[in-house]
């Protein structure tokens, strides 16, 4: 079932109204820490032994909280949502026993470090991230990669970069699927481009919608603002792919 807070905070985006994206972030957040069961069974919450897909989204939500209450100027609450990140990384990080599960709660411990503007704190969580990734080859590093606890932990990342469509998924791997560089890659990678996203958000006062799914010269719709016929569906709204604004019928 749907986050129904997270559609909540995308229409926030599209209103640019950051602190209502905050909060709702914040609640999408909880929803997804507190209860990670899916239908089918699977999924478990942020203590239960298994996958932790779904806390691992809410940890995802809880940092774009905080960009979004950093662009809000809401200081206070942006720190105390990248704070909380670090605790329930940390707390899974050293109770899942697969290590390159380890290495992505790391991941979040780092992101949470550039949300809230401790720069030195980063650099080290991305190190150990990175030494956890060289401890420990999964056979098959593409199909681990493409799992959803890795989405969760690519989130921010691809979200805050949009404003300059900046990343792309194959840019936060290794060159090789199979070498045991692949999933390495992803921390140092991380620690020049998250610091890089997150200023470049700040200094344009803006955060993009998440890219949904997408449509290249959609026959229907025109953006207001630049023309373009290129629409992002995402969170019940539909806006340009490039502006982040809904497009109009044409
Ligand atoms: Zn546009």
């Amino acid at each position: 079932m749907p986050n129904p807070h997270r559609a909540t905070a995308i229409t926030a985006l599209v209103e640019q109204d950051w602190q209502t994206a905050g909060d709702a972030y914040t609640r999408a957040a909880h929803r997804d820490l507190s209860d990670g069961e899916r239908g089918d069974g699977s999924g478990g919450d942020v203590l239960a032994p298994g996958a932790r897909d779904r806390p691992a989204t809410g940890l995802s939500f809880l940092l774009t909280a905080g960009l979004c209450y950093r662009l809000a100027g809401a200081e206070d609450r942006a720190r105390y949502r990248a704070l909380t990140v670090a605790p329930l990384a940390l707390d899974a990080r050293d109770h899942v026993r697969d290590g390159v599960e380890r290495a992505v709660c790391q991941e979040f411990v780092a992101d949470a470090a550039v949300v809230r503007g401790a720069e030195d704190a980063a650099a080290d969580a991305y190190d150990r991230a990175e030494r956890l990734y060289q401890a420990n080859h999964p056979e098959e590093p593409l199909s681990v990669a493409t799992a959803p606890l890795f989405d969760a932990a690519n989130g921010l990342l691809l979200h805050a970069s949009r404003n300059y469509r900046g990343v792309e998924w194959d840019d936060l791997h290794g060159p090789d699927p199979e070498g045991e560089d692949y999933l390495a890659h992803r921390a140092r990678y991380k620690s020049r481009t998250v610091p890089e996203a997150v200023d470049r958000v700040l200094e344009a006062g803006q955060l993009h919608l998440p890219r949904g799914s997408t449509e290249y010269n959609n026959d229907t719709y025109r953006c207001p603002d630049c023309g373009e016929h290129d629409v992002n569906y995402v969170g019940g709204e539909t806006v340009c792919l490039y502006c982040s604004v809904r497009v109009e019928e044409r």
